[in-house]
């Protein structure tokens, strides 16, 4: 089994969910007491926030970059960024590093085609919904990507960072969340993504009959399905 090295604490909230669904992962398909092999670097998330804010990537990069380093240098045999935002650095990691990075919007695209959908919502922060560097990825892949006009994305951004990443779930929230997948498919999406780490503790798919893929359980699979690979 391979070492899995995982870049977390953005927010811890999803980065504790990660390290559940890996270990079930792992138990399920080995058995008995079987858990995953995993070296985590848990940041400080107040300072990568506040970097995101200031749209300092390149700072942010290098916190993350360093820690990647660190990670690898502890035996870790591929990488894992616990946050599909932060993948915006994943560039600057890679330079530091050469053990692989398993991407996010790969893993997702990936399950997105392997289920049949072409166009798809997607949902996050209003950068990875605004910003190039995971739609592209995502349409490089071969899907038609749909998100959210600027004021439905302003308050999903602002449920993200003042609600989600507290571990605060909020009904109300909640219903605004359903009520943008619901426009999203009205807009012809297929299915929709919750490309941000929290997402799943707000919204289920049992909540909505609009197919959701939920890139925490997904990155997650991928990672034991890496791990566990000859
Ligand atoms: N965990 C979130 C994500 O998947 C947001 C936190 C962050 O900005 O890294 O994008």
């Amino acid at each position: 089994m391979k070492t899995i090295g995982m870049l977390g604490g953005m927010s811890w909230h999803s980065t504790a969910l990660y390290y559940e669904l890996i270990n079930q992962g792992v138990q399920q398909r080995l058995g008995g007491l079987h858990s995953a092999k995993i070296i985590m670097s848990s940041v400080d998330f107040a300072q990568i926030e506040q970097l995101q804010s200031h749209g300092d990537w390149d700072k942010a990069g290098e916190i993350l970059a360093h820690q990647a380093f660190n990670l690898q240098h502890a035996g870790a045999d591929f990488l894992l960024i616990c946050t599909n935002t932060m993948h915006i650095s994943a560039p600057i990691i890679e330079q530091k590093i050469n053990i692989p990075i398993l991407h996010i919007a790969d893993s997702t695209a990936d399950e997105i085609l392997r289920q049949g959908y072409r166009t798809t919502g997607l949902l996050g922060t209003k950068f990875t919904m605004q910003m190039d560097y995971y739609i592209s990825r995502l349409q490089h892949k071969g899907l038609n990507v749909l998100v959210p006009d600027e004021i439905a994305c302003n308050k999903i951004n602002d449920v993200i960072f003042e609600e989600l990443c507290f571990g605060d779930i909020k009904q109300n929230s909640k219903q605004d969340y359903l009520k943008y997948i619901d426009d999203l498919s009205i807009r012809g999406a297929e299915c929709v993504i919750e490309g941000c780490t929290e997402i799943t503790l707000l919204v289920k798919q049992t909540d909505t009959k609009v197919k959701l893929f939920d890139t925490t359980a997904i990155h997650a699979e991928a990672a034991v399905n890496f791990a566990l690979a000859h």
